[in-house]
């Protein structure tokens, strides 16, 4: 009884290590399902999460934040931070501080569903990873710079009075928008303006320019 136990049990153990090695076998042949990441990068689903990021509406240069702050109440964790002023001019609420902490962010999607402008969006990548606790807060203008990767140019939009503001917070060029984006304006600085040309006295155009002086600043 004995010997046939032990036989049994051994018959038993090479079965099954045959059927381990064919598991190991198998995969062997099959395609890998891991890439070699960062030589070999990950196609990401489109409805993949990655951080909230900031949109700009291209036909007219402006952020389409309205510092309305429903994202602000909607936010679990209390990740961002809104403040801004009015503009005497225009009327119209100016982001100040645009922030969010991502280092307590948890991409639940709630500040972008609650946005009437649809001014945020989930960026879609995963590289955001720093050994500086202060770079995970994310500014306005690093919000900004993210969005425009998924900022279009709105049709029938608005005039806004605030053309250019996003150049002018930041310091973006055509550089930094997404390929083949048509483009109402430039994001460029205007133009400085020449000073005027000094009108030559009369009679006195044949007579070669004076000297300026106080070349010295
Ligand atoms: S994704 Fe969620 S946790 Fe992150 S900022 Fe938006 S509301 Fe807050
Ligand atoms: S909900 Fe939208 S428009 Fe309102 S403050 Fe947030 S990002 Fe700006």
């Amino acid at each position: 009884m004995g010997v046939l136990s032990y036989l049994s049990e051994a018959a038993h153990a090479g079965w099954t290590m045959i059927q381990g090695l064919g598991v190991t076998i198998g995969e062997f042949f099959r395609p890998p399902v891991t890439l070699q990441y960062p030589d070999e990068y990950p196609e990401l689903p489109g409805w993949f999460r990655g951080i909230p990021v900031l949109k700009t509406d291209l036909s007219t240069g402006a952020y389409k934040c309205t510092s309305c702050a429903a994202c602000v109440r909607a936010c679990p964790v209390g990740a961002i931070t809104l403040e801004s002023h009015r503009n005497p001019e225009t009327k119209r609420l100016e982001v100040d501080v645009f922030d969010i902490d991502m280092g307590r962010c948890m991409q639940c999607n709630l500040c972008v569903e609650s946005c009437p402008m649809d001014a945020m969006v989930m960026d879609n990548g995963f590289e955001h990873a720093t050994p500086n606790r202060a770079e995970i807060v994310y500014d306005f203008r690093h919000l900004l710079q993210l969005g425009l990767a998924y900022s279009s140019a709105d049709e029938g939009a608005k005039p806004n009075p605030n053309k250019w503001i996003f150049h002018e917070r930041t310091g973006a060029t055509e550089k930094d928008l997404p390929p083949g984006v048509p483009l109402g304006t430039p994001p460029r600085p205007e133009p400085k303006p020449k000073p005027p040309a000094a009108k030559p006295a009369e009679g006195a155009a044949a007579e070669p320019p004076a000297a300026q002086g106080g070349g010295a600043e």
